[in-house]
């Protein structure tokens, strides 16, 4: 059995962040990322975007090319999926059989897409959007596909969407809330991208219930949703979030439940094993410390390099600032800051001119933003957030005003 002095379990956005990271803080121990994908750490971000619509060869989505990992000393262990932890032995076990050793672990798995449980939820047709393989085989059933179903209207779904419709596909999207992006953004936001996917012909429903997925000839052929309606589809997207992959520290004995309890410096309960990215569940400064996980780029950047720090004897608490964006259609979409919990909404410019921002407010103070082709307003307004500032509504308000210049108050 080989040890290493850190194993990586995960080799995803976190893990490869993590790895880089730690070998620029001139860490030169062994050092191993075990993933269960056959390929080299990708950026998820395009599967629902320019991968998806063939506009991105998948080559141009590897984190690192081959070289960089090898010249690094990165040992790669794609195709292994891990299935328990000793964390007394410090020891993985592979679905294959495999032990691996460890000094210390770093848990990066990330999360499955969580599927549907309704009947027909597995019929061949039914895709999710989740790894390069998923979208492949999405991708090799288009030629044969007139009209699409997506179920799920947070940010993949409606990406997807957008890229189906380029595509030239009938899209049909249904959403159990009464609006998209409940989960993540205010109302206006929601009905703003309501409004440009319907202006672009998707079939857009909201506050539906999907009882079934309906198949024919052993595949998928349409949806059948609570109240008995028909909506036929060639093939459907799902697009419900994440199930936090972290079963094997749970079953451990790690603290966690929605994701693997962590403290500020992303260390478990378990000793010798951190947790990051999607799948750590820590106190977000930025959500009253309230225990979250947050699924982006950002975060598993960050949370890796906090990782990297204490891993290599200069801790520092993770404080980041969250931020994410999301393309669709022409639409550049930046967040920054949480804005779950928000008390009131402030639009800055004109929804209309498909350029514009909204602030949203606790207490009076800023806690996030969402900019919508309005990159000024993102950059000027990172500070806003960060520092949780008292900006009246109607100051923010004032488009002439940039942002920039609220900060002191
Ligand atoms: C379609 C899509 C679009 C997105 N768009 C954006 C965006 O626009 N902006 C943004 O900020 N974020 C976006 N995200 C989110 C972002 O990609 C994730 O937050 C990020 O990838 C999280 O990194 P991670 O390392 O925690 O997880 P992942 O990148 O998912 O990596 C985890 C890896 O661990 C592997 N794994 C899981 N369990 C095991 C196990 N038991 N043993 C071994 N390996 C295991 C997984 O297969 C995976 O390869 C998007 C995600 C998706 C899926």
């Amino acid at each position: 059995m080989i040890t290493y002095d850190i194993l990586i379990v995960g080799a995803g956005h976190a893990g490869a962040a993590c790895a880089i990271a730690l070998r620029q803080r001139g860490f030169a121990g062994t050092l191993a990322l075990v993933g269960e994908e056959a390929e080299l750490p990708y950026e998820r971000p395009p599967l629902s975007k320019d991968y998806l619509a063939g506009d991105k060869p998948f080559e141009r989505l590897l984190i690192r090319p081959a070289a960089f990992w090898n010249e690094r000393q990165v040992q790669m262990l794609t195709g292994r999926r891990v299935t328990a932890v000793d964390p007394a032995a410090r020891v993985v076990a592979t679905a294959d059989g495999e032990r691996i050793g460890y000094r210390e672990l770093v848990w990066a798995a990330g999360g499955h897409p969580r599927r549907l449980a309704c009947e027909g939820g597995d019929l061949p047709g039914v895709h999710a959007v989740r790894s390069r393989a998923d979208v492949d085989r999405l991708v090799a059933e288009l030629p044969g596909v007139a009209r699409v179903a997506v179920i799920g209207g947070g940010y993949i779904g409606l990406e997807a969407a957008a890229v189906l419709r380029k595509l030239g596909r009938e899209v049909v999207l249904l959403e159990a809330q009464d609006r998209v992006l409940a989960r993540v953004a205010g109302a206006e936001l929601s009905r703003f991208f309501a409004s440009e996917h319907r202006g672009r012909g998707v079939d857009l429903r909201t506050g539906v219930a999907v009882a079934a997925i309906v198949g024919r000839d052993g595949r998928a052929a349409g949806v059948r949703l609570a109240d008995g309606t028909a909506v036929a589809a060639d093939l459907v997207i799902v697009g419900i979030g994440i199930v936090p992959a972290v079963e094997p520290l749970l079953a451990a004995g790690a603290a966690g439940g929605n994701g693997v309890a962590v403290d500020l410096h992303c260390a478990t309960s378990l000793p010798h094993i951190h947790a990051i990215g999607d799948c750590a569940l820590h106190a977000n400064a930025f959500a009253d410390a309230m225990p979250i996980r947050i699924e982006s780029v950002g975060n598993a950047n960050d949370q890796a390099a906090t990782v990297a720090k204490a891993l290599t004897g200069a801790p520092e608490p993770y404080a980041a600032v969250p931020w994410f964006w999301s393309n669709q259609y022409d639409l550049k979409l930046q967040t920054v800051g949480l804005s779950a919990g928000h008390d009131a909404e402030v639009v800055r410019g004109d929804p209309a001119a498909r350029s514009f921002s909204v602030a949203y407010l606790k207490a009076g103070r800023v806690v996030a933003l969402d900019c919508v082709n309005a990159v000024k307003d993102y950059v000027g307004g990172r500070a806003l957030v960060a520092g949780r500032a008292r900006v009246a509504p109607v100051r923010l308000a004032d488009a002439a005003v940039p942002l920039k210049d609220m900060v002191a108050g």
